[in-house]
């Protein structure tokens, strides 16, 4: 076996494989010290190391040194890590974990040790299709609706035709989302100016695939508060997917191309911010420097777009939060905060969400216990880990309940889609699940 000393270049990466292709003192970095070991939702799960974030870089490392095959089993065990990154916020010597998940996926995918036909057929339709194309997942956006909206759904579901499908698909059909009725682009225009006042910055605001779908609103929400706080925002109408799915899931050439489109169509040099209100895609977005530094036509337009990557919360604090005026008639609302895993500890945005929150009259912030633990969304793990995705959204919803809110707020769509749906089949209709965003939206429509 060749040492790892012999294998590295100048850059401390290895050639070959997507693992030995990271810069090798990644991997090093583990103390192995554990401490990130309670933190880690897979490993309180099961107990087992290599259940465990130590366990994970560990086996990753062997695989980089040429001591252990690339196999069906450990890239099982890198699909069962949820790529929360509580494990990152909890090391104290700064491993970069996502960075070690994200070659350990492209790894599995180069070496096809998981693939099937049937894995195949998906991704050709899922990432190499339709989340390439967003025209194309709009026209299935559109086609969703009618299907919703013209009563064949209910029709197909009262008939019991759905009792033919396996498990997996019946439970995925229950928790198919309702279609937004108009997508952002119906519901922002191109540029938009704040009415009282000359614009103190210019934004451009990233709509999402997911928000755009399923909570458009929320776009349109978050415009309205950007200009209630005196900025210009632009919105292109038709945006590329960010490409945070295609990098979780290994595939690293479709992330980069989108990259490149992103950066094309929003010039990080005309905007003071790029503001995102989803969780994932702001902390995928953040790292497009690392993703494209080895292209030379990008890399410095990538540094600077990553630079002006902010999360909405993020901006509004940060420039100054215009809390909406007390109105006679706001609400008394009992609001618990849900961490998305990707905005605390993918972008390290904590406080700023709740200094959100208590700037809204009537909202009365209550704790809620284990705020920060994953809710199983975790982009495609319902489907890829259907029991572990049910029991950490059995135990969000548990806690929910316990923190006695009329409200979750929280600020990305996949955990929306995941409580809405676990408090939906826990009876507890009357809890709202709402973005940050909205709820300030609404405050400043009653003001
Ligand atoms: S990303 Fe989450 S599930 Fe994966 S090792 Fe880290 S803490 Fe555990
Ligand atoms: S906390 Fe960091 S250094 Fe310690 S075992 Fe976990 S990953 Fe390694």
């Amino acid at each position: 076996m060749e040492s790892a000393a012999a294998a590295t270049d100048r850059r401390g990466r290895r050639a070959g494989s997507m693992l030995r292709s990271l810069d090798f003192s990644v991997l090093q970095q583990c103390l192995h010290c554990g401490l990130c070991l309670p933190v880690c939702p897979t490993y309180a799960e099961t107990g087992l190391e290599r259940h465990g974030p130590r366990g994970r870089i560990a086996l990753l490392r062997a695989v980089a040194l040429d001591e252990l095959p690339m196999s069906a089993t450990i890239a099982r065990e890198m699909e069962y890590c949820l790529g929360c990154l509580a494990c990152t916020s909890a090391c104290p010597a700064g491993v970069r974990y996502a960075e070690i998940f994200e070659a350990a996926r492209a790894e599995t995918l180069r070496t096809g040790v998981l693939d099937t036909r049937f894995r195949r057929f998906l991704r050709a339709i899922t990432l190499r299709g339709l989340f390439l194309r967003p025209r194309a997942l709009r026209a299935l956006g559109v086609a969703m609706r009618l299907y919703q909206r013209s009563g064949l759904e209910t029709a197909l579901r009262r008939s019991g035709a759905f009792r033919l499908l396996s498990p997996r698909w019946r439970r995925l059909e229950t928790m198919a989302p309702r279609v937004s009725p108009r997508f952002s682009h119906r519901l922002i225009a191109p540029r938009e100016a704040p009415a009282a006042e000359p614009p103190r910055r210019r934004v451009a605001l990233l709509t999402g695939c997911v928000q755009d779908l399923i909570y458009a609103e929320v776009n349109r929400d978050t415009a309205d508060v950007l200009l209630a706080h005196g900025c210009e925002v632009v919105t292109p109408p038709v945006q590329p997917c960010c490409g945070s799915m295609h990098a979780h899931n290994g595939d690293l050439e479709a992330a980069r191309t989108l990259a490149r489109r992103m950066i094309d169509l929003i010039p990080p040099g005309s905007f003071d911010a790029v503001i995102s209100n989803a969780g994932g895609c702001g902390s995928h977005l953040r790292h497009y420097d690392r993703l494209l530094a080895d292209d030379p036509a990008y890399a410095d337009r990538a540094r600077a777009f990553a630079a002006k990557v902010r999360d909405v919360h993020e901006w509004l604090v940060g420039t100054g939060l215009r809390a909406p005026p007390a109105g006679a008639d706001a609400p008394p609302l009992r609001v618990a905060y849900h961490e998305s895993c990707h905005l605390r500890h993918g972008q390290g945005v904590a406080r700023a969400p709740r200094q959100v929150l208590a700037a809204i009259p009537g909202v009365t912030l209550v704790d809620l216990p284990e705020a920060e633990w994953c809710c199983g969304s975790a982009g495609v793990y319902s489907l890829t880990q259907p029991e572990t995705a049910d029991r950490l959204l059995d135990r969000k919803v548990a806690n929910v309940l316990a923190a006695g809110a009329d409200v979750v707020a929280l600020g990305n769509p996949g955990c929306q889609l995941q409580i809405e749906t676990g408090l939906r089949r826990a009876g507890a209709t009357r809890i709202r699940v709402a973005h940050t965003v909205t709820l300030f939206a609404e405050a400043l429509r009653r003001a």
